[in-house]
C-alpha cells in the first residue's frame, strides 16, 4: 500500500523528547520551543515568532489580536480548509467569501476590491499548497483601505514570495505543523508577528491571560491575570519532536521538492495531451513541495481515478469541499460575486501521495498506473 501522508520522522527525534523529559520541563516554552521559535524567526527574518498548539491555534490568535467587532467583516478564499474561517467566527468576525485563481487555487486578488465594504477590518489569504498568494496586489489593498492582513500560511513553511518568506508579509502569519504538513510536531502550529507593538498582547492571550512571559524575563516582579486569554502554547515534548525536524528542514525540502519534480516531468506528456493539468508556479515565488494535485476533466473522471488507483493499493485523497457551500459556512458568512472557480476546480482536483521519504520507485509505479487510467 502505498499511503497518501506517512509523518515525517528523520530519526533524532526521540532523542530530543528524551532530553526535554531529563531537563524536567515537558510544559510549554521549555529548551525545545525556545529553540524552535528561534530557528522560525531566524530563517523567516520574523521579528517574534510563538510555537502554538495547532495551525488552527495560531489563526485563532490572530483572529483574535485583529479586534474584530460585532458586524465586522474578513476577505478570506472559501476554498480552504474550515480552521481559516472558524478561527475568525470564534472572533467574532463576519466571513465574506470570494473566488479563487483557477491556476494556483489561491484567491483572486482582484476580486477583494470589490468586497470590502466600511465594515470590513481584514482579509485572510491562504497560500494553498505552499505557493504564495500575490501578495504585492493583497497588500496594496490592505493599505489603501486599512486592513490587517492574516496569512494562513499553514501549508507555506519554507516558501517565499519575492524573497520574503510566507508567513511575514502580512501582519500575523501562521503555520502548521501537524502531520500532514512538512514539519511536524504531532498537532502544532506557530503565529509570526510583524508589528512588534502585538507582541506583548499575543503572549497574554497564549499564557491563559496572564503576563507570565514579562514575569519569566524578568521585567515584572510577579505574574497575574491581566487580560482574556486562552492556552495556546505547547508542551515541550512536541517541541522536541519538531525541532529534530527543524535542524534538517533542508534534507526534507530537498526531498519533498525531488518528489514533485519527479511527478511534474512525468506527467508532461499527458498535460500536452490535454488530459491533465499539472500545478502552476509562478515565476515570483519559491514553493516547499507541501503538495503535488493533478486536475481531471471533471468530477466523475476525478472519481474513476481514486478509485483507480486505489485497485493498485495507491491512496489518493481530494478536498476541500467549499465553506461557502458548508453548513456552517452559509450560517457564518456569505459569498460576494461569482463563484466561476471555487467549486469547479475544486471537484477536479486531486492529490497524489507526498511526505518526506517517499520512494522515486513508488512515485514511478503512480505515475504508470495514472497513465494507465488514460490508456484503458
Ligand atoms: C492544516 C491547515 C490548517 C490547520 O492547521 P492545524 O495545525 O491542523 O490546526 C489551517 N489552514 C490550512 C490551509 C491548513 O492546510
Amino acid at each position: 500500500m502505498i499511503y497518501f501522508n506517512e509523518p515525517p520522522f528523520v530519526g533524532t527525534e526521540l532523542t530530543y523528547v528524551r532530553q526535554a523529559i531529563d531537563n524536567k520541563k515537558i510544559c510549554g516554552d521549555g529548551e525545545f520551543t525556545k529553540k524552535c521559535n528561534k530557528w522560525i524567526e531566524e530563517k523567516t527574518g520574523s521579528q517574534k515568532v510563538l510555537l502554538t498548539t495547532s495551525g488552527t491555534a495560531a489563526l485563532e490568535m490572530a483572529a483574535l489580536l485583529c479586534d474584530f467587532q460585532p458586524g465586522d467583516e474578513v476577505i478570506l478564499p472559501s476554498y480552504t480548509f474550515s480552521s481559516t474561517a472558524t478561527a475568525f467566527v470564534l472572533a467574532g468576525a463576519t466571513l465574506v467569501f470570494v473566488d479563487i485563481r483557477p491556476d494556483t487555487m489561491n484567491i483572486d486578488e482582484k476580486k477583494i476590491k470589490d468586497a470590502i465594504t466600511d465594515k470590513t477590518k481584514a482579509i485572510c489569504v491562504v497560500h494553498y499548497a505552499g505557493v504564495a498568494c500575490e501578495m504585492d496586489a493583497i497588500m496594496d489593498i490592505a493599505e489603501k483601505h486599512d486592513l490587517l492582513v492574516v496569512e494562513d500560511a499553514a501549508q507555506g513553511v519554507m516558501s517565499s514570495y519575492k524573497g520574503k518568506a510566507l508567513g511575514t508579509i502580512g501582519d500575523f502569519g501562521c503555520f502548521s505543523f501537524h502531520e500532514t504538513k512538512n514539519y511536524s510536531m504531532g498537532e502544532g502550529g506557530a503565529l509570526l508577528i510583524r508589528d512588534s507593538a502585538f507582541n506583548e498582547k499575543a503572549e497574554i492571550l497564549r499564557e491563559k491571560g496572564t503576563n507570565r512571559s514579562k514575569f519569566f524575563r524578568g521585567q515584572v516582579d510577579k505574574y497575574t491575570w491581566v487580560d482574556y486569554g486562552s492556552s495556546y502554547l505547547p508542551s515541550d515534548l512536541n517541541a522536541a519532536y519538531l525541532w529534530a525536524q527543524l535542524e534538517q528542514a533542508d534534507r526534507i525540502n530537498n526531498d519533498r521538492l525531488a518528489t514533485w519534480k519527479r511527478y511534474n516531468e512525468a506527467f508532461a506528456d499527458l498535460e500536452e495531451q490535454g488530459l491533465l493539468e499539472l500545478p502552476t508556479i509562478p515565476d515570483s515565488i519559491v514553493h516547499n513541495a507541501h503538495m503535488y494535485y493533478i486536475k481531471l476533466k471533471d468530477l466523475d473522471e476525478r472519481q474513476a481515478m481514486i478509485a483507480h488507483l486505489k485497485e493498485h493499493n495507491i491512496l489518493s485523497v481530494f478536498h476541500y469541499i467549499p465553506l461557502h457551500s458548508a453548513p456552517a459556512g452559509e450560517k457564518f458568512g456569505r459569498f460576494h460575486g461569482e463563484d466561476g472557480f471555487t467549486t469547479k476546480e475544486s471537484e477536479r482536483l486531486l492529490r497524489l501521495p507526498m511526505f518526506f521519504g517517499l520512494a522515486p520507485a513508488d512515485v514511478d509505479f503512480i505515475v504508470k498506473v495514472v497513465h494507465d487510467f488514460f490508456e484503458e
